[in-house]
């Protein structure tokens, strides 16, 4: 406890501490902190989904059917018709056979890779079968989030951790293990905190041409990407190829929890495998009810997704015409990249004081001298608020001599 003190004392003397703003009010444009309003530009409310009144009214519905919670895990009292429900939905949206819901994303990453992995050991051995795997091994973006990373660590196989996008380092990982027939690839579509896409065409191919397995981080991806929202695989025209599909309900489906969608045989083996999936209680029914209202609004509604796209190429224009750094971004997240930490506090701070809540990434969630705000873009925007937006950043950006 005193060396706990001791750094905790050191990051708050050093100003390093990420100050965390109390938001008394629902993730639309404008919040109330302080009782001052703010406009919003970090929630991943990206189609305002959290508070479509269709999704709302589906989440009470259920809350006054079902009461809170089934107070259980899913394989015990814990799976409802309205769970199935939802699982259905994802399957269908996803275009796969089936589907399975988790408590969190990050619990989705956590479960269904080591699942993979140890998981079809541990059976194996249980079965008496003794049909020896390759070894395993898990290929993974630098840049790949916190949770795939942790699902990795869990993982006991190897892995080869390929640079940011690197082609070429990703096809010699995979021609030196050309021979292993149990490799899978991990990627996120959208990167969550640089908003750059991957090159999924040529990764597909990759994937075939050595035979490994793909698993689709769409976090970022799912009802912003593609013709009907289903995400960056249908963007690509490559729902088919991609063989397991991962995706929260905690940003653009307006909810909490996460999914994967894939074979039949995959999603069956992860219910009595996925740890993270069997040792912990069943999502609230409310969520469930809601998060299936949410993929109808983003079925029903692509002009939600069209006005998010307008938003999105107006603020990146509108950072580029200041001149600011906006790195690789493709997508609703637009980071202006500071590097220097302490520049970088200091100008979200400044942009607070001129009423604008955006968010300061910096180490450990990206690299010491690769600090950055990141903006992320919503669908309920106003070109108004996005014009004020660029008149703070420019007034900031200049006093702060970054432009
Ligand atoms: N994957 C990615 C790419 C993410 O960005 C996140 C969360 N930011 C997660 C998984 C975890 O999802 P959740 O927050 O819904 O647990």
């Amino acid at each position: 406890m005193e060396e706990i003190r001791h750094v905790v004392n050191l990051i708050k003397e050093k100003g390093l501490y990420p100050e965390i703003k109390t938001v008394c009010s629902s993730p639309k444009p404008e919040v109330i902190i302080d009782g001052k309003k703010y406009l919003l530009f970090c929630s991943n409310n990206y189609l305002g989904l959290s508070t479509n009144k269709n999704v709302t009214n589906a989440a009470i519905k259920a809350i006054k059917k079902y009461g809170l919670s089934p107070c259980s895990a899913r394989l015990m009292s814990g799976t409802s018709d309205i769970h199935e429900k939802l699982e259905r939905k994802i399957a269908e949206f996803k275009k796969t056979e089936s589907a399975i819901v988790f408590s969190t994303g990050y619990t989705v990453n956590l479960g269904i890779i080591p699942a993979m992995f140890n998981g079809l050991d541990k059976w194996q051995q249980a079965l008496g079968i003794n049909k020896k795997l390759d070894k395993g091994l898990i290929i993974s973006d630098e840049l790949n989030h916190a949770c795939i990373i942790d699902g990795c660590h869990l993982a006991n196989v190897d892995k080869a951790i390929y640079r940011h996008k690197d082609l070429k380092e990703l096809e010699k990982i995979l021609k030196d293990n050309k021979n292993n027939r149990n490799k899978l690839i991990i990627t996120e579509s959208v990167f969550s905190l640089d908003g750059d896409i991957a090159p999924l065409p040529e990764i597909v191919s990759l994937a075939r041409k050595y035979n490994a397995l793909i698993m689709l981080d769409e976090a970022h991806g799912t009802g912003i990407f593609g013709k009907h929202g289903h995400g960056l695989a249908e963007h690509f025209g490559l729902e088919k190829e991609i063989d397991i599909k991962m995706g929260t309900f905690s940003k653009t489906l307006g909810g909490v929890g996460g999914f994967i969608a894939s074979s039949k045989d995959l999603v069956d083996f992860l219910r009595i495998s996925a740890r993270s999936y069997i040792f912990t209680a069943s999502p609230a029914f409310a969520m469930m009810a809601g998060v299936n209202a949410a993929i109808e609004e983003i079925e029903k509604h692509p002009e939600l997704r069209e006005k998010l796209w307008d938003n999105i190429n107006y603020t990146r224009n509108g950072f580029k015409r200041l001149g600011f750094d906006t790195m690789e971004s493709e997508s609703q997240i637009i980071p202006i990249l500071i590097g220097d930490e302490k520049m970088a506090i200091e100008m979200a701070k400044l942009l607070f004081e001129e009423g604008i809540f955006a968010l300061c990434v910096r180490y450990t969630a990206v690299p010491l001298g690769k600090a950055r705000i990141r903006f992320s873009l919503m669908s309920t925007h106003t070109k108004k608020q996005i014009d004020y937006l660029l008149n703070k950043l420019e007034k900031v950006g200049k006093k702060l001599e970054i432009i």
